[in-house]
């Protein structure tokens, strides 16, 4: 059976992250029964199973869930979710900034912005749970993860704090995986969906 991946596509980086899937289901599924697809209405959602919200503005992406009648479908969604940076954001269950309503998805709290202004994007070397080398890691005005519930694995961890966790399917990463060429995460994920 063909894997259907959807992409939140209300703002940010969504085609990057379409690329990336596509590029991680040429390895995993070279006959090419799957799919990726943009989502940008509610009722795309309970057909896939994995769904991406990418890296934005996690005010703005909080808003227009809202505005798209998207929050319930997200919040019942039985797939995996793959969040990566306003995203791990918007998994939270609590963040430091108000105007933001989380989706509560994975009990963890996430610090905005945490590297300052003056680490604004930086580029590093990550060890990852699971991998043999380290993945090189593109950072953007990224948030961490201060502190998780129990349930929540840790993948990795850096001085400043938890940059990429899982709670069953669902994936929080603070960074772009979606922006290097390594699709080691993307393939570690689809392999998590259980199609
Ligand atoms: N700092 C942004 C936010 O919290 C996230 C940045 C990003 O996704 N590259 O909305």
């Amino acid at each position: 059976m063909g894997i259907r991946i959807g992409v939140l596509a209300l703002q940010g980086a969504f085609s990057e992250h379409i690329d990336a899937f596509k590029l991680a289901l040429q390895v995993l599924d070279p006959p090419g029964h799957s799919s990726v697809i943009p989502v940008r209405h509610a009722d795309e959602i309970p057909d896939l199973h994995g769904l991406a919200i990418p890296g934005g503005e996690s005010t703005t992406i909080s808003r227009l869930i809202d505005k798209n009648q998207m929050r319930r479908p997200i919040e019942e969604f039985e797939g995996g979710i793959f969040a990566t940076c306003a995203g791990m954001v918007l998994m939270a269950t609590e963040v430091d900034d108000s105007r933001i309503r989380t989706l509560g998805l994975i009990e963890m709290n996430v610090e905005r912005n945490a590297f300052g202004r003056q680490r604004e994007s930086f580029e590093t070397d990550l060890v990852i749970n699971g991998f043999d080398t380290p993945y090189h890691a593109i950072f953007i005005r990224a948030p961490v993860v201060t502190s998780c519930g129990p349930r929540v694995e840790i993948i990795s961890k850096i001085e400043k704090g938890i940059v990429a966790v899982r709670k069953d399917r669902h994936y929080a990463i603070a960074f772009h995986p979606e922006l290097s060429t390594d699709p080691r995460i993307h393939i570690r994920f689809i392999q998590g969906l259980g199609v």
